[in-house]
């Protein structure tokens, strides 16, 4: 015991101080007496729970600082409503930071340019320092840091995947030479997909084999690292984070690529492109990509043509936060779904104001948040169905196993699906010379 406080207690204090500085320490007070937000947050919007309004959380970080590192908090905590790092305080703060899906809504409504997500990093990573990472959540963390992949795909299995994945793609391209290229030194783009892509969603990595196929690409996957994603960012447990991040840089690195080409994943492109220089201190010698980039480059180009009278339905967008609130790709997957689909409808709200899905954050992976996530992808389920579509198209495998479940869940009928495979299914293949 330290001044009453028990030695493990003291050491979250002592990180509490350290986590909450700068921009955080500023922003806490307004934060905490504000609430503006509230009603762009799809969580508090489909779950009605008052603990998952933005300034809810702001509200219990800053009692919690104030007890330790307030004259006040320190001498009389209940005047100014400080409180201690107990555990029903840890409690509350796990729901509160691992039930946001860090899908920064609420930061585009906010007068004051706070942004809250900022602060649920803060307290994911102090929950992580005491051991609270909800058990799914950390599941798939360990996975990824101890064998590489958050599903522990063996390196068998992988390749017994790639060699069905080139087989598929042969079928589709009509050519029994065409390839998966592996490990090839040199090759100008890396693509690099998920674990939940090689084993639920093979259709996108067989669909950009073959869209690589039609520009004539020189591309590669890797044996080494084939998942893109990055769960200690979920997780909260930054060294692991940073060592994700890394595995990529120095898979680059070894094989020279010039592009580092993520798949259909929100939180991979956003991580890489605007986050893992920072968390790694230098700036990286290659571009970062997401794949809906680069199609909509290859239409531009000219490089691959499509058909749109192949995709007759009617198709919407939905826009993963990571991508398109948070990455910016706003128009990009729209050039590839307007070239590659006979009709295309935009939701409302959409783009950077998009409703988030529910399901990134890492909440899709903790399951005892199921009956929560369901609730908070009601303005979402809502906006399908008003779409009038038949399809919803995105560019993010989390997003796309939310907005399946939320279309059996709500009873939409739609079907959800890829814009890669979209566009794959319009590709206009040259004829082969006899
Ligand atoms: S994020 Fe901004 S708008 Fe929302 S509660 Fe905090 S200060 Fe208010
Ligand atoms: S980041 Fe998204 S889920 Fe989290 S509080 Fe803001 S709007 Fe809600």
């Amino acid at each position: 015991m330290v001044n009453g406080v028990d030695t493990d207690t003291q050491e979250l204090v002592e990180l509490l101080r350290d986590r909450v500085k700068g921009p955080i320490e500023t922003s806490l007070d307004v934060c905490a007496h504000c609430g503006i937000c509230a009603d762009s947050c799809h969580l508090y919007v489909g779950t009605g729970d008052v603990d998952q309004i933005p300034s809810a959380r702001a509200q219990q970080l800053e009692r919690v600082y104030k007890r330790y590192y307030t004259k006040l908090g320190q001498i009389a905590p209940r005047l100014v409503g400080a409180q201690d790092l107990n555990e029903e305080v840890l409690d509350r703060l796990q729901r509160m930071a691992y039930q946001c899906t860090l899908c920064r809504r609420c930061a585009l409504y906010c007068p004051f340019g706070i942004d809250n997500a900022s602060m649920v990093a803060v307290i994911r990573s102090l929950l992580a320092d005491a051991g609270r990472v909800p058990a799914g959540l950390e599941e798939h963390t360990n996975n990824a840091y101890e064998t590489g992949n958050t599903l522990a795909i063996t390196d068998e299995q992988f390749m017994d995947r790639v060699e069905w994945f080139e087989e598929e793609l042969q079928d589709a391209v009509d050519d029994d030479e065409a390839t998966i290229p592996l490990d090839k030194e040199g090759a100008r783009v890396l693509f690099v997909p998920t674990p939940i892509q090689i084993m639920r969603f093979p259709s996108v990595i067989i669909s950009a084999a073959k869209i690589f196929y039609a520009a004539g690409e020189d591309w590669t996957m890797s044996t080494r690292r084939f998942d893109a994603t990055n769960f200690g960012l979920f997780s909260g447990e930054e060294e692991k984070r940073d060592e994700m991040s890394q595995r990529l840089v120095d898979e680059m690195e070894r094989l020279g690529a010039e592009v580092l080409l993520l798949s259909e994943c929100g939180h991979s492109y956003w991580s890489m492109k605007y986050a893992a220089e920072t968390w790694l201190g230098k700036p990286f010698p290659f571009e970062v990509k997401n794949i809906v980039e680069l199609i909509s480059e290859y239409i531009s180009e000219g490089r691959i043509k499509v058909d749109p009278s192949v995709n007759k339905k009617l198709v919407t967008y939905h826009d993963p936060c990571n991508l398109s609130r948070k990455g910016g790709l706003l128009e990009q997957p729209r050039a590839c779904l307007e070239a590659a689909c006979e009709e295309f409808v935009e939701m409302t709200p959409s783009g950077a104001e998009a409703w988030c899905c529910g399901g990134g954050g890492g909440v899709i992976a903790i399951p005892e948040y199921d009956e929560v996530r369901l609730n908070a992808g009601k303005p979402k389920a809502d906006q399908m169905r008003e779409s009038g579509a038949e399809v919803v198209a995105t560019a993010c495998d989390n997003c796309k196993l939310q907005l399946i479940e939320l279309a059996e869940h709500y009873g939409v009928d739609v079907s959800v699906g890829g814009v890669t495979d979209l566009v794959a299914d319009a590709l206009i293949m040259d004829e082969k010379e006899e």
